[in-house]
């Protein structure tokens, strides 16, 4: 009985035994993206501009490059790229509507600091955020996969702008109280 027992396991066995290559290859096959061609350009462009470019327009330089290259090709490349944590898509406040935004991951952790008047984006690479990224790992014990800084205000330029609109605004709500509409239509040439 013993060695009926045995036997079997033994024949088993080889079965059971799990094959020490297949656990590798799926796991590089799941973290490592293929680079085709149309992933190279897009990553290079992104890479390249320095900018935050959202798909049309990213979309448009890839024409340039390759002209052969749709549209539908790039948006679903990019979101490949997204996938498998090479390009970040960020939505800067919604500064532009609903568009989303792009760059790669191959920077170093930044904050976006968007101007809500001129669109401007400016990259604060502080280490202080490397801190708060610790201590919140520390704090919740947390693994953190992914953060997000943006923030939203007024540049130099555009405060100037502002305080002369906002005085220009407040000039002319005195100089023509409660005047309807119509009636301002045509006000100072
Ligand atoms: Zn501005
Ligand atoms: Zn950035």
């Amino acid at each position: 009985m013993a060695m009926n027992k045995t036997e079997a396991a033994a024949r088993e066995a080889p079965e059971k035994a799990d094959d020490p290559g297949r656990e590798g290859a799926s796991a590089l096959k799941e973290r490592g993206i293929r680079l085709t061609r149309q992933r190279q350009i897009l990553l290079d462009l992104l890479d390249q501009s320095g900018k935050h470019l959202d798909a049309e327009s990213l979309y448009k330089l890839a024409r340039g490059k390759d002209p052969k290259l749709n549209r539908v090709t790039v948006y679903r490349t990019l979101k490949l790229l997204k996938q498998g944590g090479l390009v970040d898509e960020l939505d800067l406040l919604h500064y532009d509507g609903d568009q989303h935004y792009y760059e790669t991951r191959a920077k170093q952790e930044h904050a976006h600091i968007i101007c809500l008047r001129c669109g401007k984006v400016e990259e604060y690479f502080g280490e202080s955020l490397q801190k708060l990224r610790k201590q919140v790992e520390e704090h919740f014990g947390f693994q953190i996969v992914l953060t997000r800084t943006e923030v939203g205000g007024y540049c130099p330029h555009c405060q100037v702008l502002r305080a002369r609109e906002l005085a220009l605004a407040a000039q002319e709500a005195e100089a023509s109280p409660a005047v309807p509409r119509t009636a301002r239509a045509g006000r100072k040439e």
